[in-house]
């Protein structure tokens, strides 16, 4: 008899319970900007926790969906073909009223009818606040995994989503690059990185930026255009400076236009904006999220709700989900210097 190839799904509700474990129902929501690897996560949250005996009930549109009850379990069918997609199955959103007691209160309730006693959240340093309040407020364990293209989150190296990101932002500086050197000119990048110049730092690197504007270095445009000015005399012909885009799109135009009064220097400005958000997850990206899914259900399991997974030197790291958002994750200062040396 041929073995079948696929599986048989769960059946809900699930009955087999795990004797003596306190966790039965797990939920999962994705909360704040979309970063690709959020699926793969997804998926691997799911398939370890159906495999653990747990449920799980998807929670859809982050904490706005939470408050408005949009919740259903998940099979493991129903995280088929999707490590690859960018974006987030479950949705998201920004909510105004999770920040207020009684939008959490909502919440809260929401959590007890469903039976949910064990929560997995994938989102950034926002999520990571309102996850600090939830928990305090409703006594439910809770795990954060760090999904945010900023990589701002403290307590990982990188954030899921990260990677992915600044590969999109390189390939987009690499066709600026052909552009710029073809027609002689001086461009600026905006890259995003939401009060961080992390996305800025490490794709102006990889990119081989002539300069960076970041929100960690203090900004000095005589300086700037001191510096373009020396890289124009040796011969260069044509730049890219990477900015980081900090308050709200659109630096990098400010930056060009005191560029062009000081130094009279015409350039181009390109604002790469939301395509650093989407896309199919690299590799990388996908193999970091598989192995925080799983290990936020092994969190949970063992009791260590109150933490956020991440990977600080390839090991699994557990970070008081309070720190994730009052510590400040800092730029890596080899790599700041790394920019000065081999800018030329
Ligand atoms: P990204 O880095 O991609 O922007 P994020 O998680 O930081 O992700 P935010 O929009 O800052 O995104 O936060 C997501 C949600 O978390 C908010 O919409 C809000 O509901 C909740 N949140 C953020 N800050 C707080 C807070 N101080 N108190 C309670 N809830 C909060």
């Amino acid at each position: 008899m041929p073995r079948q190839i696929w599986e048989k799904k769960e059946v809900y509700p699930f009955r087999a319970l795990r004797e003596g474990v306190g966790m039965n129902r797990i939920g999962i929501l994705t909360s704040g900007g979309d970063a690709p690897g959020m699926n793969a996560c997804i998926r691997a949250v799911v398939r370890v926790a159906l495999s653990q005996g747990l449920e799980v009930w998807g929670i859809r549109h982050g904490y706005a969906g939470l408050i408005r009850g949009e919740m259903g379990p998940m099979d493991r069918g129903s995280v088929a073909n999707i490590i690859h997609q960018g974006g987030t199955i479950l949705g998201t959103a920004r909510s105004p009223e999770f920040t207020t007691r009684e939008g959490r209160a909502l919440a809260i309730q929401i959590i007890h009818k469903a039976g949910i006693d064990g929560l997995v959240l994938i989102g950034g340093d926002g999520t990571f606040r309102g996850g600090t309040l939830l928990k305090e407020e409703s006594g439910v364990d809770i795990v954060g995994v760090p999904g945010t293209i900023d990589n701002d989150v403290y307590g990982t190296d990188y954030s899921i989503g990260f990677d992915t990101a600044i590969n999109t932002a390189l390939e987009a500086i690499d066709r600026i690059r052909d552009t710029a050197l073809s027609h002689d000119r001086l461009f600026f990048v905006e890259v995003m990185g939401h009060h961080t110049g992390f996305i800025a730092l490490e794709s102006g690197i990889a990119g081989g930026a002539e300069e960076l504007i970041i929100p960690e270095v203090p900004e000095n445009i005589d300086k700037l255009c001191r510096q373009l000015d020396a890289s124009f005399r040796r011969g260069k012909r044509s730049a890219i400076v990477v900015v980081a885009e900090v308050e709200q799109p659109g630096n990098a135009f400010r930056i060009a236009q005191e560029v062009r009064d000081k130094a009279g220097f015409e350039s181009k400005v390109c604002i790469l904006g939301h395509i650093q958000r989407g896309g199919s997850p690299t590799a990388w990206d996908r193999i970091l999220a598989s192995k925080l899914g799983a290990a936020a259900v092994e969190a949970l399991e063992n009791g260590k709700g109150g933490h956020m997974l991440g990977e600080i030197n390839g090991k699994i790291a557990y970070t008081p989900l309070k720190d994730t958002w009052e510590k400040k994750k800092e730029l890596d200062s080899d790599l700041k210097e790394l920019v000065k040396l081999l800018s030329g």
